[in-house]
């Protein structure tokens, strides 16, 4: 079947192609109605079926590869490579269900996930599920707050961490932030598990409240806990989104739409099937590690590989030594990193033998063209741009290499996936947008399976956030977008990153686009600025890229961007200042943040900077600022 025909299933048919789709896990009992949608927006998928995230990740291999690898933890921080075969993962993930068992969680039950990107996490993941618990994963980057806050939305019996992170060589202690982080919260969990790896020496631990997992682990060692068989419905776990935007939204997913989402996901857009390898570079804590370093490729069969460091240590190459070695077929990472290795030698590509490497998925934020000319060109691979968000927790917008791969078009990442009706409508109108015109991307509901169910606790915000901004209850993914004549969708950034200039309604990512274009130029975050004339100008905050041999002149550089944008749309676009900076700030999701950007442009606070990755690029913003722009005035 071609993409347009398998696509055009999905929609007319519903429920006979995701009746079709279902037959990829395994159902304890099969699903009595595929759909009902007698509450929109709300909407339940697989009706009455029973089944099981971790059952269909792991046991249900054991008797054909039981002794394949299904999960490897590399770490280039701690300079270790842990390798378990399902077999392996199987005995690990019941030893650790019957600790939470022992310490009183059950169906239902909340349990925080606060770890590094290493396999004990996807462990952690895997026995909840098998228990029917609610895992709640907070990225091990986030300070106690953060913590605390999630603590407080999800209400956990038990907090699973590890005793540190690691990071570039610096061991960031964990179990201090989780103390603080319980001292700060209204509705602390009972239990602290402790996974310690031994970074951080003695570990502060409160008799009775915290636990060692390590001799847990060997008493528990030869447990079987039986699967808990859930019915389609049921949480599977929450995830809070980025918070780029505001503040996080707790995305609660299902449990049989999720697993028969991925497992058509894995074979139709990642063409990975069992007895391949996945090398996801996300981490844990953000959707894609939870769909595509954890369940996804288990559920496919295939080998998951984590990866702990970072993507230059101890070479530019290391990346690509581990496609090799593990002989990766897909590869899924993102433009943040990307933009990484481009400022490194691209001959670091060239060094491993990647002849069993096919794609490399590209997802998180704009892709831009010449980031992804530059990619597929010294990869030499297909480069495939993956649009989603958190709340959606697999592809709306991807090329389909497993049921056909339509040509890359640079700076669009393609068509629907199966079942998602998307639309590009006018923000006034709520009409479809024409051929070639800007509008909000938007899903005509019902939400394929795998999206998410509600916000957790709250199905006002799940109604109030995304379905009520048109006079239909349209799903708005708050992003603009816009579709050329071959029916490629190209995203044109957030809804709220839209700036007003004289009267002209400006997108922030087109002027990026425009800067980035110039050869100098490795990054650029572009915002409006209050102007008393013009009510905002267009501002410019760039990297520029080590060139060989000749150091640039930055000046010059800045007023060549300023005339590049002018060039190509037009000199009412054309910015305003131009400054030059050595980092830009961004969530640790690789997200720029804009938001504080401008307020800190306007000479206001930057507000909320709990998502901050690195705090010397706002240092640098702010030096910027102080010094003035290299360009413009
Ligand atoms: P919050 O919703 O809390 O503000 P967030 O939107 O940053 O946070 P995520 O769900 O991690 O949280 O990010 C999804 C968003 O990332 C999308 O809505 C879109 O703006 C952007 N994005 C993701 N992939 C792409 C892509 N391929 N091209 C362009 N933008 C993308
Ligand atoms: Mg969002």
């Amino acid at each position: 079947m071609r993409y347009d025909e398998f696509h055009r299933w999905s929609i007319e048919d519903p429920e006979g192609f995701w009746a079709e789709q279902a037959k990829a896990i395994h159902w304890h009992k099969p699903p009595q109605h595929i759909l009902d949608y007698s509450n929109p927006p709300f909407r339940k998928w697989f009706v009455g079926g029973e089944t099981n995230l971790c059952h269909n990740a792991v046991d249900r291999h054991l008797d054909e590869r039981g002794d394949q690898l299904a999960l490897v933890g590399y770490s280039t921080e701690t300079g270790s490579v842990r390798e378990l075969s399902f077999r392996e993962l199987h005995r690990e993930v019941n030893a650790f269900a019957s600790v939470l068992q022992s310490l009183g969680v059950g169906q239902g039950d909340r349990v925080v996930v606060y770890m590094p990107h290493t396999v004990d996490a996807a462990i952690a993941m895997l026995a909840c599920a098998r228990i029917g618990a609610i895992h709640s994963v907070v990225f091990g980057g986030f300070a106690s707050l953060n913590l605390a806050l999630r603590i407080d939305d999800a209400q956990p019996k038990v907090l699973v961490c590890a005793d540190a992170g690691i990071r570039g060589g610096k061991v960031i202690a964990f179990k201090p932030l989780v103390d603080e982080a319980l001292a700060r919260a209204q509705h602390p969990p009972a239990h602290v598990l402790v996974v310690n790896r031994g970074l951080a020496g003695e570990l502060p631990m409160q008799p009775g409240r915290d636990l060692a997992y390590g001799p847990l682990r060997e008493a528990h060692a030869d447990a079987q806990v039986p699967v808990v068989w859930l019915e389609s419905n049921e949480p599977s776990y929450i995830l809070y989104t980025s918070g780029t935007t505001g503040k996080p939204k707790g995305v609660q997913r299902d449990v049989g739409g999720y697993a028969v989402a991925l497992a058509l996901s894995m074979w139709s857009i990642y063409d990975v099937r069992a007895g391949q390898a996945f090398f996801s570079t996300s981490d844990i804590g953000w959707v894609v590690g939870h769909s595509y370093n954890v369940y996804g490729p288990l559920i496919a069969g295939a080998t998951s590989i984590l990866y702990e460091g970072l993507p230059t240590a101890p070479d530019p190459g290391i990346w690509w030594k581990i496609c090799e070695q593990y002989g990766v077929r897909t590869m899924f990472s993102s433009p943040t990193a990307v933009r990484v290795l481009k400022k490194q030698d691209a001959s670091w590509l060239k060094k491993h033998d990647l002849s069993k490497l096919q794609y490399l998925f590209l997802a998180g934020e704009p892709l831009d063209e010449p980031t992804a000319q530059w990619i597929s060109e010294s990869l030499g691979k297909t480069v495939i741009d993956n649009y989603w968000q958190t709340e959606t927790g697999w592809p709306v917008l991807t090329l389909m290499p497993g049921v056909e791969l339509k040509p890359v078009r640079l700076g669009s990442p393609g068509f629907p996936a199966p079942g998602y009706d998307v639309r590009v409508i006018d923000e006034n109108t709520g009409e479809d947008a024409g051929v070639g015109e800007k509008g909000v991307l938007v899903l005509q509901p019902p939400l394929p399976p795998g999206c998410l169910s509600t916000v957790w606790n709250n199905d006002e915000r799940f109604v109030a956030s995304y379905f009520s901004h048109f006079r239909e209850p349209l799903y708005s993914s708050l992003d603009w977008a816009i579709r050329d004549g071959d029916g490629y969708t190209f995203i044109l950034g957030r809804t709220d990153d839209v700036i007003n200039v004289a009267g002209h309604r400006l997108g922030t990512r087109e002027i990026e686009e425009s800067v980035s274009s110039h050869p100098g130029v490795a990054e650029a975050a572009v915002i409006g600025v209050q102007d008393a004339v013009k009510g905002q100008v267009p501002v410019v905050f760039a990297t520029l890229k080590p060139l060989p041999g000749a150091d640039a002149d930055e000046r010059e550089t800045a007023a060549q961007m300023l005339q590049t944008v002018a060039d190509q749309l037009g000199a009412v676009a054309r910015p305003s200042r131009v400054y030059v900076v050595n980092a830009l700030p961004k969530t640790r999701s690789g997200k720029l943040l804009r938001r504080s950007l401008q307020a800190l442009a306007e000479a206001r606070d930057p507000g909320d900077l709990s998502t901050l990755d690195d705090p010397n690029a706002l240092e640098e913003v702010k030096r910027a600022l102080a010094r003035g722009p290299e360009a413009g005035s």
